[in-house]
């Protein structure tokens, strides 16, 4: 199935210069979400995965659906100040600026094995500060999977070591 066509180029959103690669004709089409969500978990289906994390906010419609195709737990990583328990976090530098991202700080431990879900890998920053993430709080990484990456950004190099799996590639 070609679900690349159900993933819109919107030009100059956010900010002019980026083309924004738009999931929702894709989320509203059943067939092609089924088949997004069983090529995005497939490769891990025997990993012995036991999490997935999914990084606020498109890593929130995959991340659940993929933990469910894969009969496991889910964990939210989140923008600052969401959750309301005790958390751990981590800042990352983007292109201007910073950012953070927060998970509660019992969500995962030594014991899990999580695999990191987004939509989108660009050039790997947040999906890099996720691993740092969950890295800090002593689980192990299975492997990273999303839809769509923007591999002319080379955000995989960022990622060294860890398994990554794309469905689509966008050159
Ligand atoms: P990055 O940290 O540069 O890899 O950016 C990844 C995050 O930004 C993901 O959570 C994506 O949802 C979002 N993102 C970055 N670039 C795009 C794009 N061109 N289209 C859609 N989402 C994007």
């Amino acid at each position: 199935m070609d679900i690349h066509r159900l993933i819109r180029d919107v030009p100059d959103y956010p900010q002019p210069g980026i083309v924004f690669k738009d999931i929702t004709p894709l989320l509203a089409d059943s067939a092609a979400l089924h088949h997004a969500v069983e090529a995005m978990s497939a490769p891990f289906a025997h990993a012995n995965i036991d999490l997935v994390a999914g990084i606020e906010a498109r890593g929130f419609i995959f991340g659940p659906l993929v933990a469910r195709h894969l009969d496991v737990g889910f964990m939210p990583v989140r923008k600052p100040g969401k959750l309301p328990a005790d958390t751990t976090s981590v800042t990352y530098d983007l292109e201007y600026g910073s950012d953070t991202l927060e998970v509660h700080s019992d969500a995962c431990g030594p014991e899990s094995s999580v695999l990191i879900v987004d939509d989108v890998l660009a050039t790997g920053g947040t999906l890099a500060a996720a691993r740092t993430l969950v890295e800090s709080m002593e689980a192990s990484i299975v492997g990273i999977s999303v839809l769509v990456e923007l591999a002319f950004l080379e955000g995989r190099a960022k990622l060294d070591g860890i398994v990554t799996h794309a469905v689509v590639e966008v050159d």
